[in-house]
Parts: structure tokens; sequence; C-alpha cells
């Protein structure tokens, strides 16, 4: 499984639709200072689900629509969709491409879709379960995480190797099963 394509509308700097595709070889995005890096890389946790503005480096979840320039107006939606390519069916799907879709609203409104069909976050959480790919897996390091892992705050490690053994798709359903 590996990331396909992205594509971000009116996230953060990204006023006009773009599409960026990860085409084989490709290993890093470069480019000067604030052209939109850090962005990327924000987009790809947003629509995974982060549901922290300060992890995504704003101070409330609206900072990731974008807020206007001298020369725009600001937009009132933000969408963000990754493309996977799930021909090894890594994710437990009948699909060999799935699409993630996240989109909110200036008014708190929050949309998740699993290729263009609404769905909830759960939904989305529970299919990467196990992947390494979902917003707490090992496929998103972020700055300071890895000071985490190693000084093993609130358990951290002990989450990241559940992960890798596949066993935390069991542990969610016990818990689920607990509450009832
Ligand atoms: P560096 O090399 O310094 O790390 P970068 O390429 O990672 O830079 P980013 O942090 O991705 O840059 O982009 C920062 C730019 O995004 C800033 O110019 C900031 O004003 C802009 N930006 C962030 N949020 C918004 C928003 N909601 N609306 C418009 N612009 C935004
Ligand atoms: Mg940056």
């Amino acid at each position: 499984m590996y990331l396909k394509k992205i594509e971000i509308h009116g996230f953060k700097s990204f006023a006009d639709r773009i599409e960026v595709e990860f085409e084989k070889g490709v290993t890093g995005i470069v480019g000067p200072n604030g052209s939109g890096k850090s962005n990327i890389s924000d987009a790809i946790r947003w629509v995974l689900g982060e549901q922290s503005a300060k992890t995504l480096r704003g101070s409330r979840m609206d900072d990731v629509i974008f807020a206007g320039t001298m020369q725009r107006k600001p937009i009132g939606m933000a969408e963000v969709s990754i493309t996977l390519n799930n021909e090894s069916n890594k994710l437990p799907v009948d699909y060999s491409e799935v699409t993630i879709t996240r989109r909110v609203y200036r008014s708190g409104e929050s949309e998740y879709y699993i290729n263009k069909s609404l769905c909830r976050l759960k939904d989305i959480k529970e299919m990467l379960m196990d992947t390494g790919v979902g917003v707490d897996g090992y496929s998103s390091i972020g700055q300071g995480r890895i000071d985490d892992i190693l000084n093993n705050k609130s358990g951290n490690r002990r989450l990241l190797f559940e992960e890798a053994a596949g066993i935390v798709k069991y542990r969610s359903r016990k818990e689920e099963s607990e509450k009832k």
C-alpha cells in the first residue's frame, strides 16, 4: 500500500485546487520557506482525522481553511482527499484504490468520505487500524514524536508496537464490547 495522490482545495495556503501524484521514485517535497511543504503534511494528518488544532499548527480548527490574502478573499470550505493504492489489500476493503476525503465548513460542520460515499470518522479509523497509516500510526512521524516514543510518554511506544503487531483492532473491539 502506498500514497498515490493527494488533492487539496481551500486547505491552509492552498486556495486553488492542487493535485500531487506520488509517482514511483518520489521521496520528498522541496520548496522555499513558507511555500506550503508542511501544509501538505498537515493536510495528510487532517484527512486521516486529526482533531487537534495545535498538532496542525493552528489555534482553532477553522484555521485550516484558507484565510485569504491581500489579493484574495477567504474561502468557506477546506477539502482534502488522499488516494491510497490498495493492490496489496492491506486495507480490508474490496477496492484496489481507496480515496479518503474530509471536508470542513466555517460553520464547523465536518464530513468524511470513503470513495466518495459519506461515512463516519469511525469508519475511516477502523479501516486504517493496524495498517500503520492512521493518524496515530507510524507512517506519519511528526517533529517531537521520536522523543515521545523514546521517553515512552503515556505508553506511546506500546501503542506503536501494538499497531505493528496488528492487535489494535482486538483491543478496540474489546473496549467497545465492555462499553455495551
Ligand atoms: P518552511 O520551509 O519554513 O518549513 P513550509 O514550506 O513548510 O516552510 P508551510 O508552513 O507549509 O511552509 O506554509 C506556511 C504558509 O502557509 C504561511 O505563508 C502561512 O501564512 C500559510 N497559511 C497557513 N495557514 C493558512 C490559512 N488558513 N490561510 C492562508 N494561508 C495560510
Ligand atoms: Mg515546514
